[in-house]
């Protein structure tokens, strides 16, 4: 099959349109044209009065080859990619099992791929199954009652469980590692139109189904998960190199279980956890992350100033953006996580403390859209000292916002208009507020340091300019938005394991290495991958 890439077409084209525009591009006669398929479609919608659909294509054709010489030069035609996915290993006979700490998008992959390999993982996660998780996560949102071990950020599923489910990232993947992940992901349920849409997503309640689907795959594999299993303790001892390796790990409430091969796949949230190896000698180092509010504005204002006249058309869906700015004092202002359609949700998974995030369903008919509203922070300007500082620095934050929200898991929240003018708000206006279990009308300044407040308040009206309605005096800001990502990075080698601790191997976005689903997902390929290799096994040809 030959890859057409870059094939674009108005948004309101005829279906003969496609099959005409690839003949046109190949050059070839109607009846040269076997077939084609859409392997990917996005939109350009950066001129709003003329939106254009942007196609890559797999076409058969007669003659392939000859075709394929003609645009030998053309990076827009080629060999259509192999893009599956090889186990690197198999494993051999009565091999110790690897333990995989955490069950979310990372800890899943990390299980499911070593499961196929034959390795037959054990997965502790402190949390509880998807469904009673649910119900926790819904005492938080409904009834101001947070079950610390259970929630929005720890259970099955991890930390994107209840979100946007938005399955996206840039990272560089030569190895088309996410196809494999969205693969996985279609067979567990998800809709198979995020094997081709530009910017997939699946929206909550799907995850749900996704993640006990998944769960049964890699248990009929041979693996088996331990849930409410808080790892509260790591086993490391000298090895005959003269370094440190991991040995075991002590379980709250269950003992003690042994593992010389342990993925760390914790998520950015257990801080007890990074506190804990800290202690026990891990390296670890803080890394950048950045800290503000939720902002929420009509989606039909979105969709209105990204697809003008075509704002509603199905095709288009709801309309993201992704802005950033950079500020006079040096900070830059971002979007994060932008949910179209969705609402604000209550994500904190510690007592006396607010944090912000944002989830929606798959159809994205909630109507606000939803975004962080971020201000980068980093290490060596703003958190020096020992690594852990990060993390000090979040909390300070959550709970001046706990209590700026009134103490009860309500958040602050503040209209854009007054917080421009530096005046606590006591009345929200015409933009109704969705995060549970509610919020309190106040000052934001209050709950942020004075930099972020300062780059925010330059950041808005030049966002406005981009976005019509952006900077509307009405628009609802809560807070705060603290967990964009890691604050600290558990540094891993080559081989992917610890730098100073063997059979350690850090992954995902708690250790560092990830920011999202598709990413962190990958990096569980990536590094049970390499905990095949470390083992041995016999290693299958790629
Ligand atoms: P996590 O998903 O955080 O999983 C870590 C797991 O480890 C948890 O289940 C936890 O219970 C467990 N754990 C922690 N400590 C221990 C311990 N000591 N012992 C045993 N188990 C432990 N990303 C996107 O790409 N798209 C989105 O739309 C999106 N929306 C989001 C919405 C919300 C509300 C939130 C909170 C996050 C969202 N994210 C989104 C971010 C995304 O969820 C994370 O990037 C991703 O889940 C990270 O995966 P992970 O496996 O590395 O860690």
């Amino acid at each position: 099959m030959i890859r057409v890439t870059d094939l674009r077409l108005p948004l309101h084209h005829p279906d003969e349109a496609l099959p005409a525009a690839i003949r046109k591009r190949l050059r070839i006669e109607p009846r040269d044209l076997i077939r084609h398929t859409v392997a990917r479609r996005a939109h350009d919608a950066r001129d709003r009065t003329s939106i254009a659909l942007v196609y890559s294509v797999d076409v058969a054709v007669r003659n392939e080859a000859a075709v394929l010489a003609r645009f030998r030069r053309d990076r827009q035609v080629q060999l259509t990619p192999d893009t599956r996915y090889r186990p690197v290993a198999t494993a051999p006979a009565g091999v110790a099992r690897p333990v995989v700490i955490g069950a979310g998008p990372c800890g899943l992959f990390a299980g499911l791929i070593l499961a196929q390999m034959g390795y037959r993982p054990i997965i502790l996660d402190r949390g509880k199954v998807v469904r009673e998780r649910t119900k926790d996560t819904w005492g938080l949102w409904r009834k101001s009652v947070l079950n610390p071990e259970s929630n929005v950020q720890f259970g099955e599923g991890g930390a994107g469980t209840f979100s946007d489910g938005k399955l996206y990232s840039r990272i560089k993947d030569d190895r088309f590692l996410d196809r494999k992940v969205l693969t996985e992901f279609v067979r567990a349920g998800a809709p198979p139109e995020i094997l081709t849409e530009a910017h997939p997503h699946i929206g909550t309640f799907r995850l749900v189904k996704m993640v006990e689907n998944m769960r049964e795959t890699i248990e009929a594999l041979g693996g088996e998960y331990r849930f409410s299993t808080r790892v509260d303790g790591i086993d490391v001892v000298d090895d005959a190199g003269g370094g440190r390796r991991v040995r075991g790990l002590h379980l709250h409430d269950s003992g003690y279980l042994e593992a010389d091969r342990v993925v760390l796949a914790i998520g950015h949230s257990a801080r007890d956890t990074f506190a804990m190896l800290y202690e026990a000698g891990v390296h670890v180092e803080a890394k950048p992350f950045s800290i503000g509010v939720r902002i929420e504005h009509p989606q039909s204002w979105i969709d209105q100033a990204r697809f003008g006249a075509d704002a509603g058309n199905p095709i288009l869906g709801a309309a993201e953006y992704h802005i950033s700015h950079h500020c006079s004092n040096g900070r830059t202002v971002y979007s994060f996580c932008m949910c179209p359609g969705g609402t604000v949700v209550a994500a904190t998974s510690e007592e006396g403390r607010v944090a912000t995030n944002g989830m929606s369903q798959y159809s994205r008919n909630e109507r606000n859209a939803n975004s962080g509203f971020v201000v980068a922070i980093d290490p060596v300007r703003d958190f020096p000292g020992d690594p852990l500082a990060g993390l000090a620095l979040q909390r300070h934050w959550e709970e001046r916002a706990f209590v700026a929200g009134g103490s009860s898991y309500k958040a602050p929240a503040q209209r854009l208009g007054d917080f421009l003018a530096g005046r606590p708000s006591t009345t929200l206006g015409s933009v109704v507020p969705s995060y549970r279990p509610g919020v309190t009308p106040t000052d934001l300044a209050e709950c942020l340091p004075d930099f972020a407040v300062a780059a925010m308040r330059e950041a808005l009206p030049v966002f406005g300019r981009q976005i019509r309605g952006y900077d509307h005096p009405d628009v609802v800001m809560t807070g705060v938005e603290t967990r964009t990502s890691s604050p600290v990075r558990f540094t891993r080698g080559a081989d992917f394991q610890s730098l100073n601790t063997a059979g350690l191997f850090p992954a995902g976005e708690g250790a560092g290495y990830a920011g999202g689903i598709l990413s962190a997902a990958v990096d569980g390929i990536k590094v049970a991958e390499a905990v095949a290799l470390s083992i041995g096994g016999s290693v299958v040809d790629a």
